[in-house]
């Protein structure tokens, strides 16, 4: 009895500690100052490994997205369909081979040095990132960025830096990386920015921990819509909820795998004499003799995986010309692994989940692309389009003169709408084209940028 009067009191105090947090939470966010000056600006949300398929099922906040804006069957993630060449990719408009990121982990030879996105060092370091991303383009033109979290971001390309950024913490909790959002609105217009990220991670662990499909995936599916309806109340608070172009994409999706289903590397290979990196779905391999004809023979029979010289990798992939992609290239098959079997003994708790690097024609692979805002129309619906068109959407949204990239805004021509003085994103008549047509020097390919050097 005794003991049961404090933890009372505790609970008492706990419940009104909640309750407090909670009402200062309402008031200020319906305190939070309108808008009155906003200029055009994008929101760029990235979830990782969100299939379009988890959308419908306690998603109300990205239904509602749906249905007041723009929602295509599927976006197709470019090759490999892993993290950081497809974020790189989305605000760069090219394919991985021609900015770069061609993997999340690989070797560059000229630099004699590996990138991988734990590295602070390197991934703080220009010299990896090819191609000009979004930001990059509108802080040369005047437009402030804070491209937060963003693979890129924390490098000064082009000697460029975003207006704000900061260092990646996926400790963070969601509701703070929307708040850190919404607070950068609450600036100025003077140094308000005008594209802003958002990415949130929950539901590529629950993916790569539990699989698609499970209640665990579920959860993070909740939870990331959850975020995305503070992110909509917050921009309602302010009165800008209809002002605001808000993109939500996705990297990659996410397959199902399983211990019986793994290609055991060593079964083929003696693995001293190769170098390997990035094991999984997708995995690099350079003899380390140089004979790799050698070693493709060895694996002539190799199971449930396919094995490509550089050379002959499927066009469709536009995986080709950079010297950071290895002699020999192995695709598992939808749902299976290659590893080592030093990695299959240390890891034997592992029995499924889910991963992603496959083929981006999969299904499993497909992205999330979802639009909303005064520049798309309402109720539209879109055929799977590639991510490489998505620089060209962010370049015209934000008015800027875009660089030559792999993608085009042409797909985007019918569920754009005339705003305002906004002329049709028909390249025919879009805003930069007589600009750019005078200044011939505009019209390099930013793809060969990309490749001096690598
Ligand atoms: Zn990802
Ligand atoms: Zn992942």
């Amino acid at each position: 009895m005794v003991f049961n009067v404090p933890a009372t009191l505790m609970r008492f105090q706990r419940t009104r500690a909640l309750v407090v947090l909670v009402l200062c939470l309402v008031t200020w966010a319906g305190a939070a100052e309108k808008i009155t000056d906003l200029r055009s600006t994008v929101i760029l949300v990235s979830l990782d490994g969100f299939r379009p398929d988890y959308v419908g099922s306690g998603t109300p906040h990205l239904d509602s997205l749906i249905a007041r804006g723009v929602h295509a069957k599927w976006m197709i993630p470019s090759f490999p369909t892993k993290t950081f060449p497809n974020h790189y990719t989305i605000v760069t408009g090219l394919y991985p081979a021609h900015h770069g990121i061609i993997a999340n982990s690989f070797w560059d030879p000229t630099f004699q040095a590996k990138f991988s996105p734990g590295d602070r060092e390197e991934v703080t370091n220009a010299r990896w990132w090819g191609g000009e991303p979004i930001w990059v383009t509108a802080e040369k033109q005047g437009v402030r960025t804070a491209p937060v979290f963003w693979p890129g971001s924390e490098a000064p390309i082009e000697d460029v830096r975003p207006s704000y950024y900061e260092a990646f913490d996926d400790k963070r909790p969601d509701d703070v990386r929307v708040e850190k959002l919404l607070s950068l609105l609450d600036l100025p217009a003077s140094e308000r920015p005008r594209f802003l990220t958002l990415y949130m991670s929950d539901t590529d662990h629950a993916g790569h921990d539990f699989g698609p499909g499970t209640p665990e995936m579920r959860a993070a599916v909740e939870k990331v819509d959850t975020a995305i309806g503070q992110l909509l109340s917050g921009l309602k608070a302010r009165g800008i909820e209809d002002q605001v172009n808000i993109i939500i994409v996705s990297d990659h999706g996410m397959a199902a795998t399983s211990r019986k289903r793994v290609v055991v590397l060593d079964d083929y290979l003696d693995l001293k004499t190769v170098n390997v990196s990035d094991w999984g779905p997708v995995v690099s391999v350079r003899a380390r003799d140089g004979n790799n004809a050698a070693v493709m023979a060895k694996l002539a029979h190799l199971a449930h995986a396919q094995a490509y010289l550089a050379a002959d990798i499927p066009a469709r992939w536009h995986y080709s010309d950079s010297p950071r992609i290895q002699p020999i290239l192995l695709v598992a098959n939808d749902g299976w692994l290659i590893e080592s079997r030093d990695y299959m003994d240390k890891h034997p708790k592992f029995v499924r989940g889910g991963n992603h690097g496959y083929d981006n024609d999969d299904k499993s692979m497909r992205a999330t692309f979802i639009a909303a805002g005064p520049a798309f129309a309402s109720h539209a619906t879109m055929a799977p389009f590639s991510n490489v068109h998505l620089y060209s959407l962010m370049a015209y949204l934000l008015n800027l003169r875009p660089v030559e990239t792999d993608g085009s805004i042409n797909v985007f021509k019918d569920v754009l709408v005339k705003q305002g003085d906004r002329v049709s994103p028909h390249p025919e008549r879009a805003p930069w084209r007589k600009e750019r047509d005078q200044d011939a020097s505009r019209r390099l390919p930013v793809i060969g940028q990309a490749y001096a050097g690598y």
